[in-house]
């Protein structure tokens, strides 16, 4: 076989696989490492997208996106996100994935520094390696709740770096940032010409009052934000592969290129689904939030009672949990609960360096199954530390 490129090579495997790997291995396993919605798409979305497929109109669709479905997005972005905006700002994605590779593709040269919260979305790593750059994680830090700090970020911006991504509400730590510290650091970005990639993906699932979308706290046309969104989470869609690019119109003007020499585009049947979601009644994903919320404020309750700290979720749909109690570190401690207590967690270092004391466990899974999976992993602690 002729050699794999070096940009094949370069792509780290993630650290959450080894751990879905090993918990299909054993049978009757809680699965609390999953990041997906336990929820169906709503019925309304589905619907219109059986209808679409049953016209038989599976043309291709334009590069950008269908254009009802861009100003349908313009429109959402201006009410929800607080972003002026304009179909022409609006490419429709696969997914937020495709809106964050795009955006770096738009942003780096081959070589750049690309700044990435630790710990931050494992997808990272990965993506940034893909686009040719530079991964170099900044510092989120426990005893800040995971939320971001300007001057941390700022230290590590050197000649070489062209773009920082910022992640609020958090995967996998809940945190949401606080504006004050963001709009500091979009100041800097702009003085030093550096963009800021917005994963505002968990945009829409948040529970104790809104944070603000990074592209609020500059003018979308000068720069420098760029911001990824996603109906995976909002409107349990993970599959349908849906999300967009929000951008100043030049840059969007070239991701479109970039998507016909890719992609093509976001498949049609997802982007009317997508449409729908818009259009549509929107209590369906009011009531995912709510039970989002419900079990996060019953997991709290369960961590406060047995004395096991956490990072308080502010939005997203995860705990990330403080196990130094049990004396292990992540890895051995997620590997020990699974292996003992048949309960699938993410070690925290699976996210970076940072995030080495914690496992994260997600809510996208049914009541009774966090509940017995909290039960076993507070189990796991206390037999853990009389060893
Ligand atoms: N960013 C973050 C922070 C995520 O958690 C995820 C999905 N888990 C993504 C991006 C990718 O989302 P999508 O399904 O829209 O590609």
């Amino acid at each position: 076989m002729p050699n794999m490129s070096s940009r094949t090579k370069a792509i780290p495997l993630s650290g959450i696989r080894e751990m879905m790997d090993l918990a299909l291995t054993i049978p009757g396993v809680l699965r609390l490492e999953i990041g997906d919605p336990d929820f169906s798409t709503p019925k309304e979305i589905t619907a219109a997208a059986s209808a679409w497929a049953a016209s038989n109109r599976m043309g291709y669709p334009p590069n950008s996106g269908l254009p009802e479905l861009r100003a349908a997005i313009a429109a959402k972005v201006e009410r929800v996100n607080g972003i002026a905006c304009t179909a022409a700002n609006v490419n429709v994605t696969i997914g937020a994935t495709g809106a964050l590779y795009l955006a770096l593709l738009a942003a780096i040269e081959p070589g750049d520094e690309v700044l990435v919260p630790d710990p931050g979305w494992a997808g990272y790593p990965a993506m940034v390696a893909l686009a040719g750059g530079v991964f170099k994680p900044y510092p989120l830090r426990a005893e800040n709740g995971f939320r971001l700090s300007c001057e941390d970020v700022a230290k590590l911006v050197g000649p070489r770096t062209r773009a920082i991504i910022v992640n609020s509400p958090s995967n996998p730590t809940g945190a949401v940032n606080e504006v004050p510290e963001i709009r500091r650091l979009v100041d800097h970005a702009d003085r030093v010409g550096c963009w800021i990639i917005a994963d505002e993906c968990y945009d829409e699932v948040v529970f104790d009052g809104a944070g603000a979308c990074v592209g609020t706290l500059a003018p979308l046309e000068r720069g420098p934000v760029l911001s990824a969104f996603s109906f995976s989470k909002t409107y349990a869609m993970t599959g349908w592969r849906v999300g967009y690019l929000v951008a100043p119109k030049d840059v969007a003007t070239q991701v479109t290129r970039m998507q016909a020499a890719s992609v093509a585009s976001a498949t049609v049947i997802a982007q009317r689904a997508a449409l729908a979601a818009l259009d549509g009644p929107q209590d369906a994903a009011a009531a995912m939030v709510a039970a989002y919320r419900r079990r996060r404020d019953a997991a709290m309750a369960r961590l406060d009672g047995a004395g096991v700290p956490y990072i308080h979720p502010q939005g997203a749909m995860y705990v990330f949990v403080d196990i130094t109690g049990s004396g292990l570190r992540s890895r051995e401690f997620a590997l020990g609960l699974l292996r003992e207590k048949a309960v699938c967690t993410t070690p925290g270092d699976a996210f970076g360096a940072n995030g080495e004391g914690f496992v994260r466990i997600s809510l996208a899974c049914s009541d009774a199954d966090l509940a017995e999976g909290l039960t076993r992993l507070i189990a796991f602690v206390a037999d853990s530390a009389k060893c």
